[in-house]
Protein backbone atom coordinates (compact mmCIF):
# COMPACT_ATOMS: atom_id res chain seq x y z
CA UNK A 1 0.00 0.00 0.00
CA UNK A 2 2.10 2.50 1.26
CA UNK A 3 4.36 1.51 -1.83
CA UNK A 4 1.64 2.12 -3.95
CA UNK A 5 1.24 5.70 -2.77
CA UNK A 6 4.76 5.90 -2.12
CA UNK A 7 5.65 5.45 -5.68
CA UNK A 8 1.89 7.31 -7.22
CA UNK A 9 2.93 10.21 -4.58
CA UNK A 10 6.92 9.79 -5.94
CA UNK A 11 5.42 9.93 -9.35
CA UNK A 12 3.60 12.89 -8.28
CA UNK A 13 6.37 14.57 -6.21
CA UNK A 14 8.87 13.80 -8.87
CA UNK A 15 6.75 16.01 -11.19
CA UNK A 16 5.89 18.59 -8.90
CA UNK A 17 10.12 18.91 -8.14
CA UNK A 18 10.65 18.52 -11.67
CA UNK A 19 8.43 21.58 -12.43
CA UNK A 20 9.93 23.68 -9.47
CA UNK A 21 13.14 22.90 -10.04
CA UNK A 22 12.63 24.16 -13.56
CA UNK A 23 10.95 26.96 -12.32
CA UNK A 24 14.33 27.55 -9.64
CA UNK A 25 16.05 27.14 -12.32
CA UNK A 26 14.80 29.00 -14.86
CA UNK A 27 14.63 32.33 -12.70
CA UNK A 28 18.29 31.39 -11.06
CA UNK A 29 19.02 31.66 -15.13
CA UNK A 30 17.65 35.20 -15.70
CA UNK A 31 18.61 36.43 -12.52
CA UNK A 32 22.30 35.25 -13.19
CA UNK A 33 21.66 36.76 -16.90
CA UNK A 34 20.63 40.10 -15.46
CA UNK A 35 23.75 40.00 -12.41
CA UNK A 36 26.64 42.35 -13.50
CA UNK A 37 28.92 39.84 -13.20
CA UNK A 38 31.64 42.10 -14.79
CA UNK A 39 31.26 44.41 -11.80
CA UNK A 40 31.73 41.82 -9.39
CA UNK A 41 34.48 40.10 -10.63
CA UNK A 42 35.83 43.48 -11.21
CA UNK A 43 35.58 44.33 -7.01
CA UNK A 44 36.53 40.64 -6.36
CA UNK A 45 39.88 41.64 -8.12
CA UNK A 46 40.23 44.81 -6.36
CA UNK A 47 38.89 43.66 -2.93
CA UNK A 48 42.12 41.17 -3.81
CA UNK A 49 44.24 44.16 -4.02
CA UNK A 50 46.58 43.89 -1.24
CA UNK A 51 46.93 46.62 0.65
CA UNK A 52 49.63 47.82 3.31
CA UNK A 53 50.02 51.00 5.60
CA UNK A 54 53.80 52.61 6.15
CA UNK A 55 52.64 55.29 8.46
CA UNK A 56 55.19 57.25 10.75
CA UNK A 57 55.68 55.86 14.66
CA UNK A 58 53.18 57.66 15.84
CA UNK A 59 52.64 55.95 19.01
CA UNK A 60 55.84 57.02 20.12
CA UNK A 61 55.01 60.47 19.07
CA UNK A 62 51.74 60.03 21.45
CA UNK A 63 53.86 58.53 24.09
CA UNK A 64 55.66 62.03 24.21
CA UNK A 65 52.33 64.06 23.88
CA UNK A 66 50.84 62.34 27.13
CA UNK A 67 54.01 62.30 28.82
CA UNK A 68 53.97 58.77 29.29
CA UNK A 69 58.11 58.39 29.12
CA UNK A 70 59.36 58.84 32.72
CA UNK A 71 60.89 61.81 33.38
CA UNK A 72 63.71 60.54 36.01
CA UNK A 73 67.30 60.23 34.13
CA UNK A 74 67.88 56.94 32.72
CA UNK A 75 70.06 54.36 33.93
CA UNK A 76 72.97 54.17 32.95
CA UNK A 77 76.35 55.84 31.98
CA UNK A 78 75.96 58.85 29.97
CA UNK A 79 77.39 58.93 26.58
CA UNK A 80 79.44 62.22 25.71
CA UNK A 81 79.23 63.82 22.08
CA UNK A 82 80.16 67.15 21.18
CA UNK A 83 77.63 67.81 19.12
CA UNK A 84 73.95 66.02 18.49
CA UNK A 85 71.58 66.55 15.99
CA UNK A 86 67.92 65.55 16.41
CA UNK A 87 65.86 64.42 13.64
CA UNK A 88 67.29 63.09 9.74
CA UNK A 89 65.09 65.26 7.94
CA UNK A 90 66.23 67.35 4.85
CA UNK A 91 67.00 70.12 7.98
CA UNK A 92 68.60 67.56 10.13
CA UNK A 93 70.80 66.23 7.51
CA UNK A 94 71.28 69.84 5.87
CA UNK A 95 73.16 70.53 8.98
CA UNK A 96 74.70 67.48 9.20
CA UNK A 97 76.50 67.62 5.94
CA UNK A 98 77.46 71.73 6.60
CA UNK A 99 79.25 70.49 9.63
CA UNK A 100 81.15 67.55 7.61
CA UNK A 101 81.44 69.87 4.58
CA UNK A 102 83.65 72.44 7.02
CA UNK A 103 85.80 69.33 8.29
CA UNK A 104 83.66 68.36 11.45
CA UNK A 105 82.36 64.99 11.56
CA UNK A 106 82.25 64.90 15.37
CA UNK A 107 78.29 64.76 15.41
CA UNK A 108 75.61 62.09 16.30
CA UNK A 109 72.00 62.34 14.54
CA UNK A 110 69.36 60.55 15.82
CA UNK A 111 66.33 59.58 14.04
CA UNK A 112 63.11 58.80 15.58
CA UNK A 113 62.05 56.33 12.55
CA UNK A 114 64.09 53.75 11.49
CA UNK A 115 65.45 55.25 8.44
CA UNK A 116 66.46 59.28 8.08
CA UNK A 117 64.48 61.50 5.44
CA UNK A 118 61.60 62.63 7.00
CA UNK A 119 58.84 63.70 4.46
CA UNK A 120 61.30 63.80 2.01
CA UNK A 121 61.83 59.55 2.70
CA UNK A 122 61.49 56.95 -0.31
CA UNK A 123 60.50 53.12 -0.80
CA UNK A 124 61.56 50.62 -3.24
CA UNK A 125 60.11 47.13 -4.46
CA UNK A 126 60.97 44.81 -7.02
CA UNK A 127 59.11 47.20 -9.93
CA UNK A 128 60.95 50.70 -8.94
CA UNK A 129 62.31 53.27 -6.27
CA UNK A 130 59.60 55.84 -5.62
CA UNK A 131 59.41 58.60 -3.37
CA UNK A 132 57.41 58.41 0.01
CA UNK A 133 56.67 62.10 0.27
CA UNK A 134 58.71 65.60 -1.36
CA UNK A 135 59.45 64.15 -5.06
CA UNK A 136 60.56 66.84 -6.90
CA UNK A 137 63.22 70.37 -6.94
CA UNK A 138 62.74 73.03 -9.37
CA UNK A 139 65.96 74.31 -10.98
CA UNK A 140 67.07 76.34 -7.99
CA UNK A 141 67.52 80.38 -7.72
CA UNK A 142 70.37 82.36 -8.05
CA UNK A 143 69.83 82.80 -4.37
CA UNK A 144 69.27 79.56 -2.99
CA UNK A 145 72.91 79.40 -2.47
CA UNK A 146 73.81 76.35 -0.35
CA UNK A 147 71.20 74.27 -2.72
CA UNK A 148 73.84 74.64 -5.78
CA UNK A 149 76.58 74.27 -3.32
CA UNK A 150 75.31 70.42 -2.73
CA UNK A 151 74.31 70.34 -6.38
CA UNK A 152 77.33 70.72 -7.34
CA UNK A 153 78.85 68.58 -4.92
CA UNK A 154 76.89 65.47 -5.79
CA UNK A 155 77.35 65.90 -9.41
CA UNK A 156 73.80 67.20 -10.36
CA UNK A 157 75.34 70.72 -11.48
CA UNK A 158 78.22 69.31 -13.72
CA UNK A 159 79.62 72.99 -14.79
CA UNK A 160 78.92 76.46 -15.81
CA UNK A 161 78.63 78.38 -19.16
CA UNK A 162 79.95 81.62 -20.06
CA UNK A 163 77.15 83.70 -18.01
CA UNK A 164 77.64 81.52 -14.55
CA UNK A 165 74.70 79.35 -15.42
CA UNK A 166 75.09 76.41 -14.09
CA UNK A 167 74.50 72.97 -16.59
CA UNK A 168 72.09 70.38 -14.81
CA UNK A 169 72.61 66.55 -15.33
CA UNK A 170 70.50 65.78 -18.53
CA UNK A 171 69.04 62.63 -16.86
CA UNK A 172 67.99 64.27 -14.05
CA UNK A 173 66.15 67.18 -15.76
CA UNK A 174 62.18 66.06 -15.93
CA UNK A 175 61.94 65.44 -19.58
CA UNK A 176 58.59 66.19 -21.43
CA UNK A 177 55.90 65.60 -20.60
CA UNK A 178 56.09 66.80 -17.05
CA UNK A 179 52.35 67.60 -16.56
CA UNK A 180 49.56 67.00 -17.88
CA UNK A 181 45.61 67.44 -16.99
CA UNK A 182 42.38 65.21 -17.27
CA UNK A 183 40.13 68.07 -18.43
CA UNK A 184 36.54 67.64 -20.65
CA UNK A 185 37.55 63.98 -21.43
CA UNK A 186 41.01 64.29 -22.23
CA UNK A 187 44.54 64.81 -21.41
CA UNK A 188 45.77 68.21 -22.55
CA UNK A 189 49.79 69.50 -21.93
CA UNK A 190 50.22 71.64 -18.69
CA UNK A 191 48.16 72.10 -15.29
CA UNK A 192 46.51 75.10 -16.06
CA UNK A 193 43.70 74.60 -17.92
CA UNK A 194 42.85 75.29 -21.08
CA UNK A 195 40.02 73.59 -22.57
CA UNK A 196 36.85 75.05 -23.06
CA UNK A 197 38.23 78.94 -21.77
CA UNK A 198 35.93 81.23 -22.72
CA UNK A 199 37.19 84.73 -24.07
CA UNK A 200 36.84 86.69 -20.20
CA UNK A 201 38.19 83.69 -18.68
CA UNK A 202 41.85 83.61 -20.87
CA UNK A 203 41.65 87.28 -20.45
CA UNK A 204 41.54 86.59 -16.42
CA UNK A 205 44.62 84.07 -17.13
CA UNK A 206 46.62 86.97 -18.64
CA UNK A 207 45.89 89.11 -16.12
CA UNK A 208 46.60 87.23 -13.25
CA UNK A 209 50.01 85.74 -15.13
CA UNK A 210 50.62 89.70 -15.90
CA UNK A 211 50.61 90.48 -12.25
CA UNK A 212 52.55 87.66 -10.81
CA UNK A 213 55.24 89.13 -13.01
CA UNK A 214 55.22 91.99 -11.45
CA UNK A 215 54.86 91.06 -8.43
CA UNK A 216 57.97 88.43 -9.31
CA UNK A 217 60.36 91.80 -10.45
CA UNK A 218 59.27 93.69 -7.32
CA UNK A 219 62.39 94.61 -4.87
CA UNK A 220 62.44 96.16 -2.12
CA UNK A 221 64.55 99.39 -0.66
CA UNK A 222 67.36 97.41 -0.24
CA UNK A 223 67.17 96.15 -4.09
CA UNK A 224 66.77 92.64 -2.76
CA UNK A 225 63.19 90.35 -4.04
CA UNK A 226 60.22 90.54 -2.09
CA UNK A 227 59.91 86.61 -3.04
CA UNK A 228 62.98 85.21 -2.87
CA UNK A 229 63.28 81.31 -1.98
CA UNK A 230 64.60 81.10 0.93
CA UNK A 231 62.40 83.26 1.89
CA UNK A 232 64.41 85.32 4.36
CA UNK A 233 67.13 85.40 1.28
CA UNK A 234 63.96 88.02 -0.16
CA UNK A 235 64.06 91.82 0.59
CA UNK A 236 64.02 92.82 4.27
CA UNK A 237 60.57 94.44 3.37
CA UNK A 238 58.94 91.34 2.47
CA UNK A 239 56.65 92.35 5.49
CA UNK A 240 57.23 95.30 6.50
CA UNK A 241 55.71 97.38 3.28
CA UNK A 242 52.29 97.97 4.36
CA UNK A 243 50.85 96.25 1.43
CA UNK A 244 52.80 93.39 1.54
CA UNK A 245 51.92 92.70 5.58
CA UNK A 246 48.57 93.01 4.50
CA UNK A 247 49.03 90.26 2.03
CA UNK A 248 50.14 87.72 4.61
CA UNK A 249 47.23 88.88 6.92
CA UNK A 250 44.54 87.41 4.13
CA UNK A 251 43.64 84.18 2.51
CA UNK A 252 44.73 83.48 -1.25
CA UNK A 253 40.56 83.32 -1.72
CA UNK A 254 40.16 87.01 0.21
CA UNK A 255 42.55 88.73 -2.01
CA UNK A 256 41.28 86.72 -5.15
CA UNK A 257 37.87 88.08 -4.10
CA UNK A 258 39.35 91.41 -3.74
CA UNK A 259 41.39 92.05 -6.92
CA UNK A 260 38.67 90.35 -9.24
CA UNK A 261 39.57 87.27 -9.61
CA UNK A 262 36.39 85.14 -10.17
CA UNK A 263 37.00 82.55 -13.30
CA UNK A 264 36.54 78.87 -11.76
CA UNK A 265 39.61 77.36 -14.06
CA UNK A 266 42.07 79.94 -13.05
CA UNK A 267 40.47 79.21 -8.93
CA UNK A 268 40.88 75.74 -9.70
CA UNK A 269 44.06 76.28 -10.71
CA UNK A 270 45.62 78.23 -7.86
CA UNK A 271 43.56 76.02 -5.38
CA UNK A 272 45.22 73.39 -6.67
CA UNK A 273 48.97 75.01 -6.64
CA UNK A 274 48.01 75.54 -2.31
CA UNK A 275 47.08 72.12 -2.06
CA UNK A 276 50.06 70.56 -3.85
CA UNK A 277 52.58 73.44 -2.28
CA UNK A 278 51.01 74.17 1.28
CA UNK A 279 48.39 71.38 1.89
CA UNK A 280 45.69 74.03 2.68
CA UNK A 281 43.04 75.50 0.08
CA UNK A 282 42.89 79.09 -0.65
CA UNK A 283 40.53 80.12 1.88
CA UNK A 284 43.23 78.62 4.50
CA UNK A 285 46.45 79.78 2.80
CA UNK A 286 48.08 83.18 3.40
CA UNK A 287 47.85 85.52 -0.17
CA UNK A 288 51.52 86.69 0.86
CA UNK A 289 52.40 82.34 -0.07
CA UNK A 290 50.05 81.96 -2.43
CA UNK A 291 51.83 84.68 -4.37
CA UNK A 292 54.50 83.61 -3.61
CA UNK A 293 54.37 80.13 -5.86
CA UNK A 294 53.54 82.16 -8.66
CA UNK A 295 56.25 84.92 -8.23
CA UNK A 296 59.68 83.37 -6.53
CA UNK A 297 60.32 81.35 -8.93
CA UNK A 298 63.11 82.01 -11.08
CA UNK A 299 65.34 79.38 -11.75
CA UNK A 300 68.77 79.63 -13.59
CA UNK A 301 70.41 77.18 -15.76
CA UNK A 302 72.44 76.98 -19.08
CA UNK A 303 70.62 73.63 -20.45
CA UNK A 304 67.12 74.46 -18.76
CA UNK A 305 64.02 76.18 -18.71
CA UNK A 306 63.80 78.30 -15.72
CA UNK A 307 60.42 76.56 -14.61
CA UNK A 308 62.25 73.25 -15.35
CA UNK A 309 62.46 70.48 -12.17
CA UNK A 310 64.70 68.24 -11.57
CA UNK A 311 63.23 64.70 -10.66
CA UNK A 312 64.22 61.09 -9.41
CA UNK A 313 62.28 57.74 -8.97
CA UNK A 314 62.51 57.86 -5.44
CA UNK A 315 62.18 61.78 -5.31
CA UNK A 316 63.81 63.82 -3.07
CA UNK A 317 64.54 60.34 -1.48
CA UNK A 318 67.67 60.66 -3.68
CA UNK A 319 68.33 63.86 -2.64
CA UNK A 320 67.96 62.89 1.57
CA UNK A 321 70.43 59.63 0.29
CA UNK A 322 72.82 62.01 -1.42
CA UNK A 323 72.78 64.42 2.05
CA UNK A 324 73.82 61.37 4.03
CA UNK A 325 75.68 59.79 2.53
CA UNK A 326 78.08 63.15 2.36
CA UNK A 327 77.55 63.78 6.60
CA UNK A 328 80.45 62.21 7.81
CA UNK A 329 79.30 61.91 11.39
CA UNK A 330 77.26 59.21 13.05
CA UNK A 331 73.38 58.57 12.86
CA UNK A 332 71.35 56.62 14.48
CA UNK A 333 67.74 55.55 13.37
CA UNK A 334 64.83 54.61 15.57
CA UNK A 335 65.90 56.42 18.43
CA UNK A 336 64.15 59.36 19.45
CA UNK A 337 64.67 62.17 21.82
CA UNK A 338 62.31 62.57 24.64
CA UNK A 339 63.52 65.04 26.50
CA UNK A 340 66.39 68.11 26.80
CA UNK A 341 67.47 70.12 29.58
CA UNK A 342 70.22 72.46 30.22
CA UNK A 343 72.75 71.52 32.93
CA UNK A 344 75.59 74.22 32.91
CA UNK A 345 77.83 74.69 29.73
CA UNK A 346 75.72 71.22 28.58
CA UNK A 347 72.99 69.94 26.89
CA UNK A 348 71.34 66.49 28.46
CA UNK A 349 69.31 64.90 25.49
CA UNK A 350 67.28 61.81 26.65
CA UNK A 351 66.34 58.83 24.18
CA UNK A 352 64.29 56.21 23.55
CA UNK A 353 64.88 53.41 21.05
CA UNK A 354 61.81 52.89 19.24
CA UNK A 355 62.32 48.83 18.88
CA UNK A 356 62.82 47.66 22.35
CA UNK A 357 62.40 50.80 24.85
CA UNK A 358 65.93 51.18 26.01
CA UNK A 359 66.37 54.97 27.14
CA UNK A 360 69.86 56.89 27.50
CA UNK A 361 70.79 60.09 28.47
CA UNK A 362 73.66 62.08 25.69
CA UNK A 363 75.02 65.37 26.77
CA UNK A 364 76.45 67.32 24.05
CA UNK A 365 78.12 71.17 23.91
CA UNK A 366 75.84 72.26 21.37
CA UNK A 367 72.65 70.16 20.02
CA UNK A 368 70.40 71.29 16.79
CA UNK A 369 66.81 70.30 17.60
CA UNK A 370 65.63 69.50 13.68
CA UNK A 371 62.15 67.76 14.16
CA UNK A 372 58.81 69.97 13.71
CA UNK A 373 57.98 72.62 16.48
CA UNK A 374 55.19 71.17 17.92
CA UNK A 375 57.80 67.78 18.87
CA UNK A 376 60.39 70.38 20.42
CA UNK A 377 57.89 72.23 22.60
CA UNK A 378 56.95 68.18 24.68
CA UNK A 379 61.03 67.67 24.92
CA UNK A 380 62.26 71.58 25.49
CA UNK A 381 62.45 72.75 28.95
CA UNK A 382 59.89 75.55 29.63
CA UNK A 383 62.03 78.34 29.37
CA UNK A 384 62.83 77.00 25.85
CA UNK A 385 59.28 76.46 24.59
CA UNK A 386 58.33 78.80 21.83
CA UNK A 387 54.18 79.54 21.42
CA UNK A 388 52.87 78.28 18.24
CA UNK A 389 49.36 78.47 17.89
CA UNK A 390 49.33 79.94 14.88
CA UNK A 391 51.05 76.90 13.26
CA UNK A 392 48.93 74.48 10.78
CA UNK A 393 50.28 71.20 10.16
CA UNK A 394 48.49 70.12 7.41
CA UNK A 395 47.98 65.90 6.84
CA UNK A 396 48.63 64.13 3.65
CA UNK A 397 48.30 60.89 2.11
CA UNK A 398 50.60 59.38 -0.45
CA UNK A 399 50.05 56.12 -1.69
CA UNK A 400 52.25 54.06 -3.82
CA UNK A 401 50.43 51.56 -6.23
CA UNK A 402 52.36 48.97 -8.20
CA UNK A 403 50.91 49.09 -11.63
CA UNK A 404 51.29 45.74 -14.62
CA UNK A 405 51.54 48.70 -16.92
CA UNK A 406 50.86 52.15 -17.08
CA UNK A 407 47.19 53.52 -17.49
CA UNK A 408 46.31 55.45 -20.64
CA UNK A 409 49.10 54.73 -22.98
CA UNK A 410 47.25 52.03 -25.25
CA UNK A 411 43.76 54.38 -24.91
CA UNK A 412 42.58 56.84 -27.37
CA UNK A 413 42.39 60.76 -26.95
CA UNK A 414 45.29 60.31 -24.28
CA UNK A 415 47.57 62.66 -25.56
CA UNK A 416 50.62 63.25 -24.92
CA UNK A 417 50.97 58.94 -24.01
CA UNK A 418 52.26 59.69 -20.61
CA UNK A 419 53.34 62.53 -18.53
CA UNK A 420 55.41 62.63 -15.28
CA UNK A 421 52.74 64.21 -13.18
CA UNK A 422 49.23 63.47 -14.15
CA UNK A 423 46.40 65.53 -12.35
CA UNK A 424 42.40 66.08 -12.85
CA UNK A 425 40.17 69.23 -12.81
CA UNK A 426 37.87 66.81 -11.29
CA UNK A 427 39.42 65.19 -8.50
CA UNK A 428 40.20 65.76 -4.99
CA UNK A 429 43.78 64.49 -4.72
CA UNK A 430 46.57 65.66 -6.57
CA UNK A 431 46.57 62.92 -9.04
CA UNK A 432 50.11 60.74 -9.43
CA UNK A 433 53.38 60.89 -10.73
CA UNK A 434 55.44 58.19 -12.19
CA UNK A 435 58.28 56.84 -10.93
CA UNK A 436 60.09 55.57 -13.70
CA UNK A 437 59.45 58.52 -16.11
CA UNK A 438 62.72 59.45 -15.85
CA UNK A 439 64.28 55.98 -16.78
CA UNK A 440 61.51 55.14 -19.39
CA UNK A 441 61.90 51.54 -18.61
CA UNK A 442 58.33 49.98 -17.48
CA UNK A 443 59.47 46.22 -18.64
CA UNK A 444 58.57 45.67 -14.92
CA UNK A 445 55.47 47.82 -14.84
CA UNK A 446 55.39 51.28 -13.05
CA UNK A 447 54.91 52.72 -9.80
CA UNK A 448 52.48 55.70 -9.49
CA UNK A 449 52.52 57.65 -6.24
CA UNK A 450 48.95 59.01 -5.62
CA UNK A 451 48.97 62.53 -3.50
CA UNK A 452 46.31 63.56 -1.39
CA UNK A 453 46.38 66.81 0.51
CA UNK A 454 43.43 65.69 3.49
CA UNK A 455 42.36 69.43 2.86
CA UNK A 456 38.73 69.39 2.81
CA UNK A 457 38.24 70.17 6.88
CA UNK A 458 40.53 72.03 9.45
CA UNK A 459 43.64 69.62 9.95
CA UNK A 460 43.27 68.71 12.95
CA UNK A 461 39.89 67.00 11.61
CA UNK A 462 41.01 65.84 8.73
CA UNK A 463 43.84 63.93 10.93
CA UNK A 464 41.08 62.43 13.20
CA UNK A 465 39.53 61.44 10.37
CA UNK A 466 42.51 60.05 8.59
CA UNK A 467 43.58 58.21 11.63
CA UNK A 468 40.01 56.15 11.85
CA UNK A 469 40.07 55.52 7.95
CA UNK A 470 41.05 51.81 7.43
CA UNK A 471 42.95 50.48 4.88
CA UNK A 472 39.81 48.81 2.64
CA UNK A 473 38.48 52.24 2.89
CA UNK A 474 41.38 53.65 1.30
CA UNK A 475 41.98 51.37 -1.43
CA UNK A 476 38.39 52.20 -2.92
CA UNK A 477 39.26 55.83 -1.94
CA UNK A 478 42.07 55.81 -3.70
CA UNK A 479 40.98 53.65 -6.76
CA UNK A 480 37.90 55.84 -7.25
CA UNK A 481 39.36 58.72 -7.39
CA UNK A 482 42.63 57.47 -10.37
CA UNK A 483 38.88 55.66 -12.27
CA UNK A 484 37.91 59.46 -13.12
CA UNK A 485 41.25 59.64 -15.59
CA UNK A 486 41.57 56.05 -16.23
CA UNK A 487 38.30 53.99 -16.08
CA UNK A 488 40.49 50.78 -16.25
CA UNK A 489 42.98 51.79 -13.23
CA UNK A 490 41.70 48.53 -11.22
CA UNK A 491 42.46 46.13 -14.13
CA UNK A 492 46.27 47.38 -14.21
CA UNK A 493 47.20 47.99 -9.84
CA UNK A 494 48.67 44.55 -8.43
CA UNK A 495 49.04 46.49 -4.95
CA UNK A 496 49.27 49.47 -3.07
CA UNK A 497 50.89 50.36 0.17
CA UNK A 498 50.15 53.75 1.66
CA UNK A 499 50.98 56.14 4.59
CA UNK A 500 49.14 58.73 6.49
CA UNK A 501 51.22 62.08 7.21
CA UNK A 502 49.53 63.15 10.26
CA UNK A 503 51.41 65.94 10.32
CA UNK A 504 52.72 66.62 6.63
CA UNK A 505 54.15 69.95 6.41
CA UNK A 506 53.72 73.28 7.60
CA UNK A 507 51.18 75.07 5.68
CA UNK A 508 51.25 79.32 6.00
CA UNK A 509 47.90 80.24 7.15
CA UNK A 510 46.85 83.84 7.20
CA UNK A 511 49.20 85.85 9.60
CA UNK A 512 52.01 82.80 10.07
CA UNK A 513 54.76 84.03 8.02
CA UNK A 514 55.01 87.53 9.23
CA UNK A 515 54.00 86.49 12.64
CA UNK A 516 55.88 87.23 15.77
CA UNK A 517 55.48 83.73 16.98
CA UNK A 518 57.30 81.95 13.42
CA UNK A 519 59.65 84.98 13.74
CA UNK A 520 60.71 83.71 17.37
CA UNK A 521 61.23 80.31 16.32
CA UNK A 522 64.28 81.66 14.62
CA UNK A 523 66.12 82.42 18.30
CA UNK A 524 68.25 79.97 19.64
CA UNK A 525 67.95 78.92 23.22
CA UNK A 526 71.50 78.91 24.33
CA UNK A 527 73.43 76.16 22.53
CA UNK A 528 69.99 74.45 21.38
CA UNK A 529 69.80 75.45 17.79
CA UNK A 530 66.67 74.96 15.72
CA UNK A 531 66.78 73.90 12.30
CA UNK A 532 63.19 73.02 10.50
CA UNK A 533 60.84 73.80 6.91
CA UNK A 534 58.44 75.12 9.46
CA UNK A 535 60.79 77.99 10.83
CA UNK A 536 60.19 79.20 7.37
CA UNK A 537 56.58 78.90 7.40
CA UNK A 538 56.79 76.71 3.59
CA UNK A 539 57.68 73.32 3.67
CA UNK A 540 60.64 73.50 0.39
CA UNK A 541 63.52 71.68 -0.01
CA UNK A 542 65.51 74.78 0.09
CA UNK A 543 64.00 75.92 2.95
CA UNK A 544 64.77 72.76 5.11
CA UNK A 545 68.29 72.93 3.87
CA UNK A 546 68.76 76.33 4.35
CA UNK A 547 67.72 76.11 8.22
CA UNK A 548 69.70 72.68 8.78
CA UNK A 549 72.79 75.04 7.46
CA UNK A 550 72.20 78.11 9.48
CA UNK A 551 72.02 76.17 12.50
CA UNK A 552 75.36 74.29 11.34
CA UNK A 553 76.74 77.85 11.43
CA UNK A 554 75.93 78.43 15.05
CA UNK A 555 77.15 75.29 16.33
CA UNK A 556 80.14 75.89 14.35
CA UNK A 557 80.38 79.34 16.16
CA UNK A 558 79.93 77.98 19.77
CA UNK A 559 82.48 75.47 18.52
CA UNK A 560 85.07 78.30 17.65
CA UNK A 561 85.59 77.06 14.18
CA UNK A 562 85.73 79.35 11.20
CA UNK A 563 83.74 78.04 7.99
CA UNK A 564 85.66 77.20 5.01
CA UNK A 565 82.81 78.61 2.84
CA UNK A 566 79.94 80.03 2.18
CA UNK A 567 78.70 82.96 4.35
CA UNK A 568 75.25 84.18 5.06
C1 LIG B 1 53.38 64.63 0.71
C2 LIG B 1 54.48 65.64 0.66
C3 LIG B 1 55.04 66.00 -0.56
C4 LIG B 1 56.05 66.94 -0.62
N1 LIG B 1 56.61 67.26 -1.83
C5 LIG B 1 57.66 68.11 -1.89
C6 LIG B 1 58.37 68.31 -3.12
O1 LIG B 1 58.06 67.69 -4.13
N2 LIG B 1 59.42 69.17 -3.12
C7 LIG B 1 59.81 69.84 -1.99
O2 LIG B 1 60.78 70.62 -2.04
N3 LIG B 1 59.18 69.64 -0.82
C8 LIG B 1 58.13 68.80 -0.74
N4 LIG B 1 57.54 68.52 0.46
C9 LIG B 1 58.02 69.28 1.61
C10 LIG B 1 59.06 68.58 2.44
O3 LIG B 1 58.39 68.59 3.66
C11 LIG B 1 60.37 69.33 2.56
O4 LIG B 1 60.98 69.36 1.28
C12 LIG B 1 61.38 68.73 3.55
O5 LIG B 1 61.47 67.34 3.38
C13 LIG B 1 61.09 69.05 5.01
O6 LIG B 1 62.18 68.63 5.80
P1 LIG B 1 62.35 68.99 7.34
O7 LIG B 1 63.67 68.48 7.77
O8 LIG B 1 62.06 70.42 7.53
O9 LIG B 1 61.19 68.21 8.08
P2 LIG B 1 60.78 66.69 8.33
O10 LIG B 1 60.79 65.96 7.08
O11 LIG B 1 59.52 66.80 9.12
O12 LIG B 1 61.92 66.09 9.27
C14 LIG B 1 61.83 66.04 10.68
C15 LIG B 1 62.47 64.76 11.14
O13 LIG B 1 62.51 64.72 12.57
C16 LIG B 1 62.21 63.40 13.00
N5 LIG B 1 61.78 63.44 14.40
C17 LIG B 1 60.59 63.87 14.89
N6 LIG B 1 60.57 63.78 16.22
C18 LIG B 1 61.78 63.30 16.61
C19 LIG B 1 62.36 62.99 17.87
N7 LIG B 1 61.71 63.21 19.02
N8 LIG B 1 63.62 62.51 17.88
C20 LIG B 1 64.30 62.29 16.73
N9 LIG B 1 63.79 62.56 15.51
C21 LIG B 1 62.55 63.07 15.45
C22 LIG B 1 61.12 62.97 12.02
O14 LIG B 1 60.94 61.59 12.03
C23 LIG B 1 61.68 63.51 10.72
O15 LIG B 1 62.54 62.60 10.10
C24 LIG B 1 56.52 67.56 0.56
C25 LIG B 1 55.95 67.20 1.80
C26 LIG B 1 54.95 66.25 1.84
C27 LIG B 1 54.36 65.88 3.17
Amino acid sequence: MSGTRTSTDRARRAGSFDRRHFLIAAGGFLAAAAFPWHRWLRDLRFTAIPIEEHSPNAALGHRLRDGTIPAEAPAGAIEDVPVLVLGGGIAGLSAAWWLSRNGFSDYLLLELEDRTGGNSMSGENAVSAYPWGAHYLPIPNAESRFVHEFLEEIGAITGRDGKGRPTFDETMICHDAVERLWIEGKFQEGIVPQAGLTGDERAEMRRFFDEMRRFGDRKGSDGRPIFAIPIAEGSRDRFRAKDLAELDRMSMAEWLDREGYRSRPLRWYLNYACRDDFGSPLERTSAWAGIHYHAARRGVAANADSQAILAWPEGNGFLAGKLRALGAGKIRAGEAATRISVEGDAVLVDTLRANDGARSRIRAKSVVVATPRFVANRILPEAARAPIDSAVYAPWLVANLTVEDLPGTTEEGHAPLTAWDNVSYYSDSLGYVVATHQTESIARGSVLTHYWPLSDRPAKEARLRAARTTPAEWRERILADLEGMHPDIRSRVTRIDYRVWGHGMISPAPGYLSGDERAGLERSFGRVHFAHSDISGMSLFEEAQYRGVLAAKRVLSDLGRTERRGKV
